[in-house]
């Protein structure tokens, strides 16, 4: 696929070829981050097209059942090399319409491929366990199987990884899949959908609908959809899993966050700090796994906070495309006026402003009209001040300080978020102890961001998780699966003929 050219107009994907929406249908734009200039138009699906998508996939759903396990691996491992050989291409797609920079959406590609990779061992994931002789001459044993049509719906802060947490899992279960993700960086899910046809996979199998509400809104109401996985803001996440439940689907929705990291002050300082600034302002801030405040300890604020300040300065803003940059632009210009809002109310409610991002002006790698924001450090923070109490989703730490262990712990755990927490020390016993103690659904230990690897789950606690499974690994094969306990006897000379009692062993 090519990258669009100006304000090329995209199409959605059904049944295994574009489609170009509804007829007078409704368009959003879609903006170069670094530019803010309009690079296409996105079609924005209607309740008819959503559901033109689900007949697709519902007639393509009914033969993938059927496949073999092992066709199902083909078709994986080809696609695996497909993204594997495309990687650069969905990494400028990343980079053009999300703003980050090129070596980070790299990395965001390759996390997604892990997650296909894991998918490529479905044989050993499907594995069902057998008991003989349960009773005399009866075995039982268990399966599980597809869902039917499940459907994902995205964020844009990864807008290739967050949908690889999803369609590779439910396609090598047997599910069909309608993907929709966010309107704001449609383009490396269309790639993908081009990659899954060139590895062989039917027609209808793999659906993208872009769209806004109205398309969420008719995906959670269809029929014809057993299962929704979605990941973005903790209202929305609510919201999909209050409606998604209420018609009868199984949902996981993954919410927001606000990542806590403690420093005690037996830390690695240059380690804390390093990864601080690293957590704290990659991707200018716009991860779930980001961390959005530190909790200093004692007297680590001020060694730490030197050393984090130390490292903004020298920090690179600019053009993602430039390999000097470090930090991208925000997504769009609404959410940059947004984070400088934040960073605005936190100084009128007594933050104390260390580092201060707001007036970075153009430079020689910073486009006029570029959605730039730069690091923010602010000190001071307490419980009450809407910089701690609201997800701002951008590059601002906020600093709290904490006198005690069990102070910073309490404050973690009073946080109405539990996506991540990290903790800095050289004490095995303060990180055992917090590992333990912590409500927080991943957990690091002098590691910032504690992403699991595919074959482990993602998912918070708390209000960044509505529903039961996380993610991926093996509560990923459970969600996309239901299980069916199986027992049998064959005819036996022996048995004992009508028997109304409950059934034991004998
Ligand atoms: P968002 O909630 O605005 O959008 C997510 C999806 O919901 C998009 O596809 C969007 O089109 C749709 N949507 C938006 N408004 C809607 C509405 N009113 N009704 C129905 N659907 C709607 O999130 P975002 O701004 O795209 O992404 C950032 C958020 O996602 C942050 O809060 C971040 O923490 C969160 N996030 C969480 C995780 C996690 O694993 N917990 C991972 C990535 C991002």
């Amino acid at each position: 696929m090519s990258t669009p050219t100006q304000t090329a107009t995209l199409e959605h994907w059904i049944a295994g070829r574009a489609h170009p929406g509804d007829e007078d249908g409704r368009f959003s734009e879609v903006t170069e981050s670094a530019t803010g200039e309009v690079v296409a138009r996105v079609p924005l699906a209607s309740t008819a097209l959503v559901d033109q998508a689900v007949k697709a996939a519902t007639a393509a759903a009914a033969d993938w059942r059927e496949s073999s396990i092992s066709q199902r691996s083909k078709v994986l491992f080809a696609f695996r090399e497909l993204v594997h050989a495309h990687r650069e291409q969905f990494a400028a797609l990343i980079v053009r319409e999300h703003g980050k920079v090129f070596s980070d959406a790299l990395g965001e590609v390759q996390r997604g491929l892990e997650i296909v990779e894991f998918a490529c061992g479905i044989g050993e994931l499907l594995k069902g366990d057998m008991t003989a002789q349960v009773s005399r001459g009866v075995d039982s044993y268990s399966i599980r199987q597809p869902l039917g049509v499940v459907a994902g719906i995205t964020p844009f802060n990864f807008p290739s990884m967050v949908p690889m947490w999803m369609y590779p899992l439910a396609i090598a279960c047997g599910n069909a899949f309608v993907l929709k993700p966010s309107e704001q960086d449609p383009s490396p899910s269309l790639l993908a959908a081009q990659l899954w046809e060139r590895a062989g996979l039917p027609a209808g199998v793999f659906n993208v609908v872009h769209g806004d509400k109205e398309s969420v809104d008719a995906i959670l109401e269809h029929p014809g959809i057993a299962a929704v996985s979605f990941v973005g803001s903790t209202p929305i996440a609510r919201y999909v899993y209050e409606r998604g439940t209420a018609h009868g689907k199984r949902v996981q929705a993954l919410g927001g966050a606000k990542n806590h990291a403690v420093v005690l002050p037996d830390a690695d300082m240059e380690l804390a700090a390093d990864s601080l600034v690293s957590a704290g302002y990659g991707s200018a801030g716009q991860r779930c796994m980001a961390v959005s405040v530190a909790v200093t300890v004692g007297d680590a604020a001020g060694p730490l906070l030197d050393k984090i300040q130390e490292r903004i300065a020298a920090l690179k803003v600019g053009d993602g495309t430039d390999p000097e940059s470090e930090m991208g632009p925000l997504v769009s210009e609404r959410h940059r006026a947004r984070v400088a809002s934040y960073v605005d109310a936190g100084a009128a409610e007594g933050a104390v402003v260390l580092a201060d991002g707001r007036d970075l002006g153009p430079g020689p790698a910073r486009p006029e009209g570029g959605h730039f924001l730069g690091p923010t450090l602010l000190d001071r923070v307490t419980p009450g001040m809407t910089v701690y109490d609201e997800e701002i989703f951008g590059p601002v730490l906020v600093v709290v300080r904490a006198d005690s262990y069990p102070e910073a712990l309490a404050l973690v755990n009073a946080n109405p978020y539990g996506n991540g927490a990290a903790i800095f020390t050289n004490d095995g016993g303060a990180a055992r102890a917090f590992e333990h103690d912590v409500t927080a659904g991943m957990v690091g230990i002098n590691v910032p961001i504690p992403v699991p690897m595919a074959y482990h789950s993602f998912g918070g606690w708390k209000a960044s998780l509505f529903g039961d499974l996380h993610v991926h690994g093996n509560e990923g094969i459970q969600f996309y699966t239901r299980g069916k306990v199986v027992t049998r006897r064959w005819a036996d000379p022996a048995h004992r003929g009508v028997d109304l009692g409950f059934p034991v062993s004998r």
